[in-house]
């Protein structure tokens, strides 16, 4: 059991104000740090920027002993650590970076109990000299950040992130703070079956970052446009993410012929220029970083005014947090993606060489960022409901919002979509029960019989199209008619809303997909 001084814990509030200098806890921060200081196990979903790390540094600080923080970045636990210092809070980190003088000084201080954090990488906790020492410790308990990095489902595997809760059991009976940004409800299943949290007191708050603006460009002229919507925000920072280096390279270079302070950001730069260009971005001498998705994580820039993706991203996931930068401090944050088709079978390119479980994840990862791309439905309600949220309305603040691609009404279709899900046993895909619905060459629909279910082919009296179907369904899914399954992912299941509508139902106003080929086709640039 964890020994909490009395006197301190009470007044949470006057050491989050001397410690820290908050006046207040933001959303759900007292309960988290008040669940893990009653020792029970914690789970936080919080979107980047909503104030994760101080859930498990208060507590860490109103305890005896240390705490030990797993992170999966050095730069990350870095940060961290020089700006807990500053604070005057004794926290260190254990890594391969340190000489074995620094290494003998953070284990006396752990010993010693004046050590509050520790942060180490899974990696270093896996090693038998650290765990060695970690069992002499007075450890109070255990925080692991970005823990997405344990699910395959997510989008930064860490294999040795499912050792973790091994070497927990191994250092002994400590209580578990886990955090992310990034919980899909997969995902977050996912986190709590390997840390075996499944009672976990779990904290999740919505996703919806409110003042964020999301829109998508067909990817003509991208250069062109990149370099104007820049200058029309002359002074503004923003972040432009690549797919490569040498897109990286480029688009630099690019902006810099502009008169545009731009400067690049890769794994492949010399750590001593990466870190001096992340400096120049953070200190305003450059208004523009041009980066990969090496770049932005731990980064704490308030004011980041864009995030484009010149390049489309391998996730919604990933989108997410990369978009999830701009407006931090509440105010504005445009967040625009150049998509083309081009650009998502190079990404299906990278995939070739993985295994077959990889390869499968990586492609459904993409499939649902391309219906993103495509569907003329609210970007919010996409990316919430990706996010198992669901949201009554549209949200006004977004390109589909306020440029509404064609609409139609449905209702027939609907009831037909929703009895093919039915009818199928609610066991399979929206493009399976688009196939089943066109009747289009499918082996599974024939092994399954499926083509002797009585709503095989009657979709084509509406229309022909199996994407036109895919659309529908997937519309139907962020409307609330529909849900996936989380279990098993892209099945389709009738909601309680999707069985009242087939008992009585009315006419549902969809939007025509976007067609970004033929729009680059034509060269058209709305
Ligand atoms: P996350 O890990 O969720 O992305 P951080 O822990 O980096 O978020 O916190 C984001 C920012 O919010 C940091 O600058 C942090 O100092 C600040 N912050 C956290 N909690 C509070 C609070 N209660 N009051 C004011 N600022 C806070
Ligand atoms: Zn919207």
């Amino acid at each position: 059991m964890m020994q909490v001084d009395q006197v301190v814990h009470v007044t949470l509030k006057e050491r989050l104000k001397e410690i820290f200098g908050y006046s207040q806890f933001r959303g759900d921060q007292e309960a988290i740090i008040n669940s893990i200081l009653a020792s029970r196990n914690t789970f936080v979903i919080m979107p980047t920027g909503a104030g994760k790390s101080l859930c498990y540094q208060l507590p860490a600080l109103v305890t005896h002993g240390t705490a030990v923080v797993i992170s999966p970045l050095i730069a990350l636990m870095k940060n961290q650590v020089d700006q807990l210092n500053a604070f005057g809070i004794n926290a260190q980190f254990l890594n391969s970076t340190l000489t074995k003088a620094e290494m003998n000084k953070v284990k006396k201080d752990t010993l010693n109990g004046t050590l509050k954090l520790l942060y180490i990488a899974p990696e270093s906790l896996t090693k038998e000299e650290n765990l060695d020492f970690l069992k002499r410790a007075n450890i109070s308990f255990v925080a692991i950040d970005e823990a997405h990095c344990i699910s395959e489902w997510g989008h930064d595997f860490r294999p040795e992130y499912r050792k973790i809760r091994g070497i927990v059991d191994n250092i002994g009976d400590l209580p578990v703070i886990a955090l992310t940004a990034t919980a899909t409800p997969k995902v977050q299943q996912d986190i709590q079956k390997n840390l075996q949290m499944e009672n976990a007191d779990i904290f999740k708050t919505s996703f919806n970052r409110k003042n964020l603006y999301y829109e998508v460009k067909p990817k003509i002229d991208a250069k062109k446009q990149l370099i104007k919507y820049i200058k029309n925000n002359k002074g503004k920072s923003g972040i432009v993410y690549c797919l490569s280096r040498k897109t990286v390279e480029e688009i630099a270079e690019v902006l810099n012929v502009n008169d545009i302070k731009a400067l690049p950001y890769h794994a492949g730069l010399d750590p001593a220029t990466r870190m001096a260009n992340q400096d120049a971005f953070l200190n305003e001498e450059a208004d523009v970083i041009v980066a990969t998705i090496a770049f932005g994580m731990g980064i704490d820039k308030p004011d980041v005014r864009f995030v484009i993706h010149y390049d489309a991203p391998k996730s919604l996931e990933g989108y997410y947090q990369e978009t999830g930068r701009a407006g931090r401090d509440g105010l504005e944050g445009n967040c625009i993606m150049f998509y083309s088709y081009d650009d998502i079978v190079k990404l299906e390119k990278f995939n070739k060489d993985k295994s077959v479980t990889e390869r499968d994840n990586a492609r459904h990862l993409l499939t649902e960022m391309v219906s993103y791309a495509n569907l003329g439905t609210c970007r919010r309600r996409q990316l919430l409901s990706y996010f198992g949220e669901y949201m009554e309305k549209d949200c006004g603040f977004c390109d589909n919002c306020l440029k509404p691609t064609e609409r139609f009404k449905v209702q027939d279709e609907v009831v037909l979509a929703l009895r093919a899900v039915e009818q199928t046993d609610e066991r399979f895909d929206a493009s399976h029960i688009a196939d089943l619905l066109t009747a289009t060459d499918n082996q599974y629909v024939t092994s399954y019989e499926h083509n002797k279910l009585d709503v095989y082919g009657k979709g084509r009296e509406y229309n022909e199209s199996v994407d036109y179907w895919c659309s529908v369904l997937r519309q139907l899914t962020i409307l609330g008619y529909i849900d996936k399954d989380v279990d098993n992912y892209g099945v389709l299941k009738v909601s309680e809303k999707g069985k009242r509508y087939i008992e009585d139902p009315y006419p549902v106003t969809l939007s025509k997909d976007h067609n970004y080929d033929q729009q680059i086709a034509d060269g058209e640039e709305e």
